[in-house]
């Protein structure tokens, strides 16, 4: 049998956006942020794993002036400590309608959401992804969510997912060199002055 339809169900789709219109990227968090796996501990006290490489891109893409939310139906406090500790001023959790929030995001930060692009891997993202102008799927991603994106990435969730995603978006506004220069050393001084 071949794959169902590649369709996002009955939601209206949003009009297509080019990557490098982007000014907002959403993130969800289980299976984007993570590889899905959550810990319980014997306390019940959940942790969570996140990728270093992940937290990185996320730093590049608001260093390089865009916007940065994180939208979660689950709520604790493994993601808000990650996420103040990476800077994310925008963070949604315990969410029950995460289209119905990032409009309300996007309202105030004065975007629209053709220029917003949103990572997930679920059936829960769907409804965003179908609303915003650049939908991603990371690649181990549900296969209607898969479907239903402008972009799949080669790395799964929790494993650079992510990262992958703000190069791609980086890279299709001209920036990704830009954004590897801020990391670059300083140049050695001039042979000149040496002795
Ligand atoms: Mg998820």
């Amino acid at each position: 049998m071949p794959d169902p339809s590649p369709t996002a169900g009955q939601h209206s789709p949003a009009p297509r956006a080019a990557p490098a219109e982007v000014k907002l990227l959403a993130l969800d968090v289980d299976g984007v942020l993570t590889d899905g796996s959550i810990l319980i501990d014997d306390r019940g006290v959940e942790t969570k794993r996140f990728n270093i490489h992940d937290g990185l891109g996320m730093r590049i893409w608001a260093k390089m002036g865009f916007h940065l939310a994180v939208i979660t139906g689950r709520s604790g406090g493994a993601i808000q400590h990650r996420m103040a500790e990476l800077g994310v001023g925008e963070l949604i959790h315990g969410c029950a309608d995460k289209r119905a929030a990032l409009n309300a995001l996007t309202r105030r930060l004065g975007i629209t959401p053709a220029a917003v692009a949103f990572i997930g891997d679920d059936w829960p993202d769907l409804a965003v992804m179908a609303a915003v102008g650049y939908p991603i799927a990371v690649a181990d991603a549900d296969q209607r969510v898969r479907a239903a994106a402008a972009f799949v990435t080669s790395r799964p969730g929790g494993r650079g997912a992510v990262r992958e995603a703000v190069e791609h978006l980086l890279a299709a506004k001209g920036l990704l060199d830009r954004a590897a220069a801020l990391y670059h050393a300083p140049a050695p001084p001039a042979a000149g002055h040496a002795g």
